[in-house]
């Protein structure tokens, strides 16, 4: 029998980054990450891939409305913007022994490799 890894996915992106779009019909746009699902490897882009979504009215006499959400996308369609050189880029990462011993993974912009906090 195959072991099914459960291992969540290790995503490069976090929320609170700037990505921007590079496929789909939000193609080009920028916005922060709100919410990042790495199980699924998807991210929820503000103001990205927007759908609406109709609300039922709760209470006799409310009205029934429609709002419009932004939902997940794959981390595929989405590329990090590094907040030093304003570029759309890939993320590296990189591995720094501190004094007391321990390890520290950092994540490094590919085109100006200034640490991506
Ligand atoms: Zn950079």
């Amino acid at each position: 029998m195959v072991k099914k890894l459960e291992k969540p996915m290790k995503l490069k992106i976090k929320k609170g980054d700037m990505v921007k779009m590079l496929s789909g019909k939000d193609r080009d746009k920028t916005g922060k990450v709100l919410v990042v699902f790495p199980k699924e490897g998807r991210l929820v882009v503000d103001g990205a891939n927007i759908v609406k979504k109709h609300i039922r009215p709760r209470k006799a006499g409310e009205k029934g409305q429609t709002v419009e959400i932004p939902s997940k996308v794959p981390v595929s369609r989405t590329m990090l913007i590094c907040p030093s050189c304003n570029k759309a880029t890939r993320v590296g990462l990189k591995r720094t022994i501190g004094a007391d011993g321990k390890s520290t993974r950092d994540r490094i912009c590919k085109k100006c490799s200034a640490i991506i906090v």
